[in-house]
């Protein structure tokens, strides 16, 4: 009985984990991707820092420590909401934090040295590839009503699930692709021009780019099974956002170590 109630926990912990994030898949995409766009000198640095970790593989950190309660006050930090219309700026803000406070906040912690919100440069560069990951995800910059999307009940191929969890992960695991097959396919056509414009945007360049996004999100109506027509819809988005997120953390990365 005993291992069925932890197998249980181990089920909802993962459970609660995929809703609130790109799933592990896209943050390892986002890494991967980044790591073809660092100059060599960010490359070694970065590698010296992480230690055990490569950038693919640390995107995920931040949600493997969420059921962590030393961690707990980070929970909103993975995310942003701001209604219809309305730019951060003249928005109400979490005073818990939110996506864009925190990644702002990283990079001048990073640039400083001075790390107060963050333990060390490991754990806010752990931060930073996850956080530049979910500001990319539409729905990661949602609407405070339904919580993204995670109070919209949908069918994907049959099986219930939200919609902000398509996003974070079905859509993605659908394609059943490793993060590396995603992500050289998303990273083969790219130019260096493309690179350079897609890098001199801000963070909350990008949030308003996701906000933009989002409402095509919600475009199943009534019907709320989707299956191939909504994954036809929409792959070329998450690609999309995936690609820039990888070019854009390289930016920042390149920027404070290159
Ligand atoms: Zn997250």
């Amino acid at each position: 009985m005993k291992s069925v109630q932890s197998t249980f926990i181990v089920i909802l912990l993962i459970f609660c984990q995929t809703a609130l994030a790109w799933g592990p898949t896209g943050h390892r995409v986002v890494g991967y991707v980044a790591q073809q766009h660092l100059t060599k000198k960010a490359n070694k640095k970065v590698n010296e820092i992480l230690k055990f970790y490569s950038l693919e593989m640390c995107g995920n950190h931040m949600d493997f420590i969420k059921s962590d309660t030393n961690y707990m006050h980070m929970n909103s930090w993975h995310y942003v909401s701001i209604p219809d219309g309305m730019h951060y700026d003249e928005s109400s803000k979490n005073p818990k934090g939110d996506v864009i406070a925190t990644i702002e906040q990283i990079i001048i912690e990073l640039k400083t040295k001075e790390f107060n919100v963050f333990e060390n440069e490991e754990f806010a560069i752990m931060a930073l590839v996850h956080m530049v990951g979910d500001i990319h995800q539409p729905l990661h910059v949602g609407l405070a009503e339904d919580r993204g999307g995670n109070n919209v009940r949908v069918e994907w191929f049959g099986k219930r699930t939200n919609l902000h969890r398509m996003w974070d992960s079905e859509l993605i695991d659908h394609l059943n692709l490793s993060y590396r097959e995603l992500g050289d396919h998303i990273n083969r056509d790219i130019t260096p021009a493309q690179v350079k414009i897609w890098q001199k945007t801000s963070v909350r360049d990008w949030a308003k780019e996701s906000q933009k996004l989002r409402a095509a999100c919600y475009d199943f109506g009534d019907k709320k099974k989707l299956g191939y027509n909504y994954s036809f819809r929409h792959t070329k988005t998450i690609q999309l956002r995936l690609e820039q997120a990888g070019v854009r953390l390289a930016g920042l990365l390149n920027e404070i170590y290159g």
